[in-house]
């Protein structure tokens, strides 16, 4: 008696015909009239015959292509989040490798380091990029910023300007929490080292942040005007104890002088030089 009513159900199709579709006598299916192809599965459950809509060839495709399509916008739009969120000064939207003008040779470690990306996350290599004021430190920097959040990796480049004005008059609680929010970016830059306001209060955070940032074994890397030399000679314990954490983790790379140098050589940095020479 089933077997029957289902003969009698599946004679005609079970709905109404699109000028594009047919309906196929021998398997009693309804067909695209472009791809031949069916637009009904049929299966059996529980002794119940089901007959699902599904896309024909020609509707899978166009389905396959409006999804990469989604996909490809719903990946850009997250890198413009990405980039609002790491790139707080507008400015640095333009530092990226094709506006090089190819003055400095030292750009070279630059791709390196972006190109080498996986190794220095899983080596926590950083770079201390020192020298002169206006030599393309930022620029340096900012270049690996903007190729790695194209790539889809979070990076914060701030300065302690920033950080610090963010962090005064907050409760301690919120500095700790703002401080750890730092290290949600897998590459945290800070430019600038060294221009910051010198009081207790300010030297104490700079501490935190670059403690915290190196507790977390996520890469950093530093901009300063300050020389190797003067790095290397804190005057005090305050000084001293930052610019240790940054000299142990940072590959120092000195900008606009054809010279890259390693200090406190641990295993760590030299891992680091073995990628980037
Ligand atoms: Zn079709």
């Amino acid at each position: 008696m089933r077997k029957f009513t289902e003969e009698l159900t599946n004679q005609v199709p079970t709905r109404e015909l699109q000028p594009d579709e047919y309906f196929h006598e021998s398997d009693r299916l309804i067909y695209c009239a472009k791809c031949h192809t069916p637009r009904q599965g049929r299966y059996t459950l529980q002794g119940r015959v089901f007959m699902p809509p599904i896309r024909c060839k020609c509707q899978q495709k166009l389905y396959n292509q409006e999804e990469t399509k989604r996909k490809l916008l719903e990946k850009q739009a997250e890198i413009e989040r990405m980039k609002a969120s790491g790139l707080q000064d507008k400015a640095l939207y333009d530092y990226t490798f094709d506006k090089d003008n190819g003055i400095n040779p030292e750009m070279a470690y630059a791709h390196k380091y972006v190109e080498n990306w996986e190794d220095m996350k899983a080596n926590s290599s950083g770079l201390l990029l020192w020298g002169n004021v206006g030599t393309g430190k930022s620029f340096f920097a900012g270049c690996i910023a903007n190729a790695l959040l194209e790539k889809g990796v979070p990076v914060l480049m701030t300065n302690f300007s920033r950080i610090l004005n963010t962090l005064t008059g907050m409760h301690f609680e919120d500095r700790n929490q703002f401080i750890d929010s730092l290290n949600r970016y897998s590459l945290l830059i800070i430019d600038d080292l060294g221009i910051e306001r010198n009081s207790e209060f300010a030297l104490e955070q700079v501490f935190n942040v670059i403690d915290s940032r190196y507790r977390s074994k996520k890469p950093l890397i530093v901009t300063t005007n300050l020389t190797l030399t003067e790095l290397n000679s804190a005057p005090d314990v305050a000084h001293r104890r930052i610019y240790d954490r940054i000299l142990e983790r940072c590959a120092p790379i000195r900008i606009n002088n054809r010279n890259i140098r390693q200090v406190n050589a641990s295993a760590n940095l030299q891992e680091a030089k073995k990628i980037l020479l």
